[in-house]
C-alpha cells in the first residue's frame, strides 16, 4: 500500500468518524491577498496567536490580519497590535460563521462557517477555512450549479460536488488543506444564504456516486449537451464506463443548445491546411461536414481532424457541429456548450422541472452507477488524473 494511500484512507477515516465531517478549504486562493478583516457574523470566536493567550472576539470587532514578512500582526479594535507567526479563529458555540473582506482595487466581502486559520508564505497570506462539509458542498452548488432552481436539481448538483471533493481529496495534501476554492478543484465563494441549497446539500448528507467496484466515479458535468452527451473516450484519453455517449431530449430548447461562428473562407482553407489538409479546395463544398449524432472527428475527403482539436483551436463553444460553405464563408453550426461528457446541467434542470428524482437524474447521465454513503466508497489509489471539468 504507497504512503499516499494511507494517508487518504487515514485522512477519510478521520473525516468520517468525527460526527461531522469536516474539509479544510483554502480561500481567496488565487488572489494572492496580503491582508484582510475578520468579522463575526454569528456566535463567538476564539482567537489563539500561539503566545499563551486567548483572545475572545465578538460581533462588530473586527480583526485585521496583515502578512509581514514572514510573519502576520494581527490587530483587534482598541488593544495593541500582536505580532506572531499564524493564527487560528476558532467558533465556539457550534453556530459560528464570520465574513472576511478583502480590501484592494475591487474589494470582495464573503461569509464562510468554521474555523480560519491563517499563516504566511512567501508572498501571500494564506487563508484556511476548516468548515462542515455539507456547507460547503452547499457553497459549491451555489457557485457552480447554474441557474436551476428545483430542489432535485441542487440535490444532484450537491451529490455531484461531494462526490467530486471526496475523490480529490488528496490535491493539496503537501499543502496542508485539501482543497482550494477555484476551479482547480471547485469553484466556492463563501457560504450561502438559499434555503433550497442548503436544504438540498443536508438532504443528501454523505451521498456520493459510486461505479459497479464501489469507486468514486470522475463526476464529470458540462453546462448542454446539445442533445447527445459525448462518451468520455472520445473526449478524454482514458474512457470510463459510466461515461458514455446518451440521447438526452431534455436540454434542447434551451437558448445555449445552438450555436453559429461564421469563418471567413480564406482563413478557414489557411486553417485546414495549417492542420495537416493537401487535398483540393478549388471547390469549397469539399469542406461541407455533417454531423447529425455526435463524432470524433472532422473529415473532408480522406482529411480528419479530431473535434476536440478543432474545439480548441477556433474557441468553439462545443464539438457538435456541422461545417456548410456558403459563399466566400464557413458557417459552423453547433449544438451544446462545454465538453459534453456526464451529466448535462440544463437537461438536469429540466428533469427536475419535469418532476424526476435525484437518483432518476444521476442514473440517467452516468450509466451504471449507484449513489450510496460515502463510508461504502472503496478508495483505489490517490492521486488520480486530474480533470478538466467544464
Ligand atoms: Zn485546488
Ligand atoms: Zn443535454
Amino acid at each position: 500500500m504507497s504512503r499516499l494511500k494511507i494517508l487518504f484512507i487515514l485522512l477519510l477515516t478521520v473525516f468520517c468518524s468525527v460526527g461531522s465531517a469536516q474539509v479544510k478549504i483554502r480561500i481567496f486562493a488565487n488572489q494572492s491577498p496580503e491582508s484582510a478583516v475578520f468579522s463575526v457574523r454569528e456566535g463567538t470566536y476564539k482567537l489563539n496567536l500561539f503566545k499563551g493567550e486567548l483572545l475572545s472576539i465578538i460581533k462588530n470587532d473586527p480583526v485585521v490580519i496583515t502578512k509581514f514578512n514572514e510573519k502576520l500582526i494581527v490587530k483587534k479594535r482598541n488593544s495593541d497590535s500582536y505580532i506572531c507567526d499564524s493564527m487560528i479563529l476558532t467558533g465556539i458555540t457550534g453556530n459560528d460563521s464570520f465574513t472576511l473582506m478583502m480590501n484592494g482595487k475591487s474589494p470582495v466581502r464573503q461569509y464562510y462557517s468554521g474555523d480560519l486559520q491563517c499563516f504566511p508564505d512567501l508572498a501571500t497570506l494564506v487563508l484556511i477555512n476548516i468548515s462542515d462539509v455539507e456547507k460547503y458542498i452547499a457553497g459549491v452548488v451555489k457557485a457552480e450549479g447554474g441557474t436551476g432552481k428545483r430542489l432535485e436539481y441542487f440535490k444532484t448538483q450537491a451529490i455531484i460536488a461531494r462526490t467530486y471533493m471526496y475523490k480529490y481529496l488528496d490535491k493539496h495534501l503537501a499543502d496542508r488543506y485539501n482543497v482550494c476554492d477555484n476551479t482547480h478543484c471547485q469553484a466556492f465563494n463563501g457560504l450561502s444564504d438559499d434555503t433550497l441549497l442548503n436544504k438540498a446539500a443536508m438532504e443528501t448528507r454523505g451521498l456520493v456516486i459510486l461505479d459497479r467496484d464501489s469507486t468514486l466515479i470522475i463526476s464529470a458535468f458540462h453546462s448542454n449537451c446539445g442533445g447527445q452527451t459525448s462518451s468520455s473516450d472520445d473526449v478524454w484519453i482514458a474512457g470510463q464506463s459510466y461515461l458514455k455517449s446518451v440521447v438526452d431530449p431534455y436540454c434542447t430548447f434551451s437558448r445555449i443548445a445552438t450555436w453559429q461562428k461564421s469563418i471567413p473562407l480564406t482563413e478557414w482553407i489557411k486553417y485546414i491546411r495549417k492542420s495537416g489538409y493537401t487535398g483540393k479546395d478549388e471547390d469549397p463544398s469539399v469542406f461541407n461536414f455533417k454531423q447529425e449524432s455526435r463524432l470524433t472527428d472532422y473529415k473532408a475527403g480522406s482529411f480528419s481532424l479530431p473535434l476536440t482539436t478543432m474545439r480548441s483551436d477556433l474557441n468553439l463553444r462545443s464539438t457538435f457541429f456541422s461545417v456548410f460553405v456558403n459563399g466566400d464563408s464557413v458557417i459552423l453550426k453547433g449544438r451544446g456548450y462545454g465538453h459534453g461528457v456526464g451529466l448535462c446541467q440544463e437537461g438536469a434542470m429540466e428533469m427536475a422541472a419535469k418532476g424526476f428524482s435525484y437518483r432518476q437524474i444521476v442514473s440517467f447521465y452516468y450509466s451504471g452507477v449507484f449513489i450510496s454513503d460515502i463510508k461504502n466508497a472503496v478508495i483505489l489509489q490517490a492521486g488520480s488524473p486530474t480533470v478538466v471539468r467544464k
